[in-house]
């Protein structure tokens, strides 16, 4: 018999709701859910793949242990006793800080995970944890955390009731919003449209939300610090002020006003590639348009001035009075969580509290930047990394100087991985541990709502039971937090320590907690929805929010549009929104008296797809079928000049690496920059992602270096990269 069960997609930030249709253990069919109060029907190619995800062969269904050097099926106890002979003894001899942790992107859109790693990491006790954020997003929430005072107080653009859209570095029509949870993008866009709205996209590549924008200007590859001091410039040069709203809570706007009086506009426009004309007039749009926002994403954070680029965006919407205001950028309200992802400690929000042991990076968000892990795995330095549990993560692919962190891996003492694939990651592996289907486990946006266009509560309930053998990715994070611990891996074992560790996050909460008909990670997620901002708190009667209510309510239930939340969310030491760090300002005067950029010099971007998820969903024929996507656009113009073909092959060159891709040549993408795809190159022996071998493509981080970063917070330079480019054979 046919039946359809309600699932959160949680391949991406959009968190598209899909119906899916199932006879049995079987998926027939996935379409999106008409009725879902923030996706609204709309899916993605990849939404419909969790159909193909859920029944791939490739797809690990047991743990693998390292037996005479090759990755042999084993049992769950098997692989837990193998893990505890790995890991106690290198952390009785050399500490905990010979363990790392890794933290992949898939683990912000499962919340089992997310808050199990954070149960594991505090029972392991190491310094040294890594994450995807340092190839992607930090930069923004330590500009957030600076300015508001929360790691998770970034503003988004109102959409739905904004007129006036500027983006830099995003492409939403194809990632329905990233940091900021817009699916159906382009149905809110027609809809902004239709009331008259503006969408300017600044890029270097004409991008396809760029071929919907009402108008679009290429930058230079990392000038949209260049450009956003230049608004700022025009704006306070023709005397905005701090609206009435805003004057109240802001502190530093003398700074930022005598800062941006040193621009000088005409070397600005020639740094980023806009002309002044164009830049006077988006300032003045910026002013003069009622309800406005400046959005940005990964070209403005993965980029050499990722941090100041992030403020910067800010710092406009503050200065052109559309911060938190209805239909500017405003804050979400996430229901949930709120204090366990943003909270600070008790020095308040704070960066480079402390430096790696080898590499001498400073800690940024209670992580280190990924660039710095192989140079900690290698030599003989005593205080080096021995051993490392990667969670939902494939640095191999996704880590600048990729094929230095592939070679560093090969040489630690031991590593789990815990992974649905075999990956060219966890083929490095001597224990990986299975993840379950998207489709057996429970769906809350403990994480991305805290970027949502709209204030919602949704949960879904698995679809399948977990299947034979299958454990919980939450019971397999507090499994591996109890062996960190010296506990046992047993059952009751890990029941204790799970009881302890929720019995500690309730505190005097502890009433939320307990006889409310729900167990382990959804008991805390009920007790977190009771006590958050729209919760019912014990009142079992009240009218605010509890798991069952939004489990009774599949569409989710409203919270309504995004309100003014200034002052009471700021956690800033003053209470302010702190528009001129001076960490921020003296990064601003660095490059403004920086040398100009080198007109010949090459720039590498990347470029996002809609058939692709980082490096994991290449496995899947749905997605893997049709044109070949790993290509490297190329201007005309700079073919022309170089004898570079069509669908052709060109070497592309950078200090850490080089590479050989198929050719694409296109005026999408700005002279003198070219774009490559990231989480390709799936041909390394020892994976298994049978269909991604297929048609393996290059690794773009070959060429990412992992000595040029963001200086503020060490996030790697994906865009910009200088290269070298010629024609092969
Ligand atoms: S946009 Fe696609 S991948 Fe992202 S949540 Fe929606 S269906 Fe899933």
């Amino acid at each position: 018999m046919s039946e359809v069960a309600r699932r959160i997609c949680p391949v991406c930030e959009a968190g598209c709701s899909l119906e899916v249709a199932h006879e049995g253990r079987s998926v027939t069919g996935i379409r999106g859910a008409k009725s879902d109060i923030l996706s609204r029907g709309f899916i993605c190619p990849k939404g419909a793949a969790l159909k193909e995800l859920d029944a791939d062969p490739d797809r690990l269904r047991q743990p693998l242990v390292r037996r005479d050097g090759v990755l042999q099926p084993a049992s769950w106890d098997e692989a837990f006793a193998a893990i505890r002979r790995g890991l106690m003894p290198l952390i009785e001899a050399h500490g905990r800080d010979s363990v790392a942790t890794y933290v992949g992107n898939p683990t912000a859109h499962n919340y089992e995970l997310a808050l199990g790693f954070g149960v594991m990491a505090k029972a392991l006790g190491s310094p040294y944890v890594f994450t995807a954020g340092t190839v992607d997003q930090v930069p923004k929430q330590v500009s957030s955390g600076l300015m508001f005072g929360s790691r998770m107080a970034v503003p988004v653009p109102d959409i739905d009731r904004s007129d006036y859209l500027l983006m830099l570095g995003a492409n939403p029509i194809v990632s329905n919003g990233s940091l900021w949870m817009a699916p159906d993008f382009r149905g809110r866009l027609r809809e902004m449209k239709a009331r008259g709205g503006k969408l300017i996209i600044i890029d270097p590549r004409r991008s396809e939300t760029a071929e919907v924008a009402d108008r679009h200007h290429f930058i230079r590859p990392a000038g949209d610090a260049w450009f956003l001091m230049a608004l700022l410039h025009v704006m306070l040069r023709e005397g905005a002020l701090l609206t009435p709203a805003l004057a109240p809570h802001v502190n530093g706007f003398e700074d930022i006003s005598a800062l941006a009086a040193e621009v000088d506009l005409a070397r600005a426009s020639a740094a980023c590639g806009i002309g002044m004309a164009e830049i006077e007039t988006i300032a003045r749009e910026l002013v003069s348009t009622p309800r406005a926002a400046v959005y940005g994403r990964i070209g403005t954070t993965a980029q050499k001035y990722g941090t100041l680029t992030s403020w910067l965006i800010d710092a406009v919407n503050v200065v052109a009075g559309n911060l938190d205001v209805p239909g500017g950028a405003m804050f979400a309200d996430p229901p949930a969580f709120g204090d366990v992802y943003g909270g600070n400690g008790p020095e308040g929000f704070a960066i480079h509290r402390y430096t790696a042991r080898v590499t001498g990076h400073p800690e940024v968000l209670g992580e280190f930047p990924l660039a710095a892990l192989a140079e900690e795995i290698e030599g003989n330095d005593e205080g080096r990394i021995r051993a490392l549990i990667c969670m939902a993560g494939n640095p191999v692919l996704s880590a600048p100087n990729a094929a230095r962190l592939d070679k560093a891996l090969g040489t630690l003492d031991f590593m789990v991985a815990i992974d649905i694939y075999l990956s060219e990651t966890a083929r490095h592996a001597d224990v990986v541990l299975p993840g379950v289907s998207p489709l057996e486990k429970g769906h809350y946006d403990s994480f991305l709502s805290f970027f949502m266009t709209r204030n919602v509560a949704r949960f879904s309930a698995p679809v399948f039971p977990l299947a034979n053998n299958a454990l919980s990715e939450w019971r397999i994070m507090l499994t591996l937090a109890a062996i960190v611990s010296g506990m046992g891996a047993d059952d009751a074992s890990v029941s204790a320590l799970e009881d302890g560790v929720l019995a500690d996050i309730a505190g005097p909460d502890a009433g939320l907690l307990h006889g409310r008909g729900h167990r382990g990670v959804e008991a805390w997620l009920d007790m977190e929805l009771r006590r958050g901002p729209f919760g019912s708190g014990s009142d079992e009667n009240g009218h605010g929010l509890t798991l069952d209510k939004v489990l009774a309510a599949p569409d989710g239930i409203d919270l309504g549009a995004l309100q003014p939340r200034l002052p009471g969310m700021l956690r800033t030491a003053s209470g302010k929104v702190e528009l001129a760090p001076q960490i921020l300002v003296d990064e601003a005067r660095r490059m403004l008296a920086g040398e100009a950029a080198d007109e010949d010099q090459m720039s590498l971007i990347g470029r996002r797809q809609v058939r692709s998820n980082n490096s994991w969903m290449h496995n899947l024929p749905m997605l893997a079928k049709g044109p070949f996507r790993c290509t490297l656009m190329v201007n005309p113009a700079d073919a022309a000049r170089l004898n570079i073909t069509e669908g052709g092959l060109a070497r592309v060159r950078a200090r850490t690496g080089m590479i050989e891709v198929q050719v694409e040549i296109t005026d999408e993408i700005a002279p003198g920059v070219v774009s490559l795809p990231h989480g390709w190159g799936h041909d390394m022996a020892g994976a298994g992602l049978s269909v991604a071998a297929e048609r393996p493509g290059v690794n773009s981080n070959v060429l990412t270096d992992d000595a040029d970063l963001d200086a503020i917070t060490g996030t790697a330079v994906l865009n910009g990269i200088p290269v070298r480019l010629e024609a092969v054979g």
